[in-house]
């Protein structure tokens, strides 16, 4: 650490000059925590987040309280949103009902939440993968019309608890039918954490193939087996400008049974700002934050960022 807090700045060759972060620790970080979080700190966690230049702040998930009840104030806290860009704060919609609440308090960007193995379809949608994406064609057909930006998130796309590796050609064959259908971004989650660069880079050249183009991906890395940074940086330097993250790494990983889940956003920042990639993130803002979020959570953040930031001799 430079005396500033700060990374040094050593740029490298094949990179891109900047990284969109989306933002997911409200959403997919707090869904998977134990704890439940008042809806009033959600309200000032998504603020914290925008106020520190995070451009994209994915806010909450619109699924039954039944599945999620870690999310079941989705209303109140979209409502306690309002001053900020609805454009920058995604929510998540599994089906025509959690459209028509998110449509109705003013949402602009929505995600549907697609798997590319049978297994997990069925253990998180109770569906197969082709009847998941049934349910979802009318949810994007109908968020398309009224001008609402669709993401479409694609569990497993490396491997799978139940199944082992997962086929690249598998995967391509969801997201190219995400992409049909009218999303207008791909987010490849690694939801147990298991994948490494050349996989990473090899998924990426056989979508191309497929004809998605690499400015329509995204790339959701968990730090299951400490992979998450290297695999971002694979994916970098294949073209990739959207890179997923969590505030303070919040969010375990409940299919991996691993107290580390989600890539933290500070660790991510602390990369590519020291590669000289501009974000517009604070990162002293953003690592207060996660501290601050971490105290409300009752245990220490896992990110090692911050925790060297907030290290006190
Ligand atoms: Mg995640």
């Amino acid at each position: 650490m430079t005396a500033s807090g700060l990374p040094m700045t050593v740029s490298a060759q094949g990179l891109p000059a900047r990284v969109r972060i989306h933002e997911v620790g409200a959403r997919d970080g707090l869904q998977n925590e134990k704890t439940v979080v008042p809806t009033e700190v959600k309200a000032e966690f998504v603020h914290r987040l925008a106020a520190a230049g995070l451009p994209v702040v994915e806010a909450t998930s619109f699924v039954h309280p039944r599945w999620v009840p870690q999310l079941a104030d989705a209303e109140e806290l979209f409502g306690r949103l309002g001053d900020l860009d609805a454009a920058m704060l995604p929510v998540l919609v599994p089906n025509d009902r959690g459209l028509d609440r998110a449509l109705a308090l003013g949402a602009r960007s929505v995600a549907v939440f697609a798997s590319a193995t049978e297994s997990f379809a069925q253990a998180n949608l109770n569906r197969t993968v082709d009847e998941a994406l049934a349910m979802f064609a009318p949810v994007v057909a109908r968020s398309k019309e009224a001008g609402v930006r669709v993401r479409g998130y694609l569990s497993m796309c490396f491997g799978d608890p139940w199944e082992g590796p997962v086929p690249l050609p598998q995967v391509v064959r969801v997201c190219r039918a995400l992409l049909d259908m009218g999303c207008d971004e791909l987010s490849l989650g690694d939801t147990i954490g298991v994948a490494t660069p050349g996989h990473v880079r090899a998924l990426l050249t056989a979508l191309n193939g497929a004809d998605v183009p690499t400015d329509r991906i995204g790339v959701h890395f968990h730090d299951t087996y400490g992979q998450a940074l290297a695999n971002t940086l694979a994916a970098l330097e294949h073209g990739v400008t959207t890179v997923d993250a969590s505030a303070g790494g919040l969010g375990g990983c409940p299919y991996a049974k691993s107290a580390t889940g989600n890539l933290a956003t500070e660790d991510l920042v602390w990369m590519l700002h020291g590669l000289g990639i501009d974000t517009g993130v604070d990162l002293t803002a953003l690592t207060a934050t996660s501290v601050w979020m971490a105290e409300a959570l009752g245990r220490p953040s896992p990110s090692r960022t911050v925790r060297a930031l907030s290290h006190k001799e």
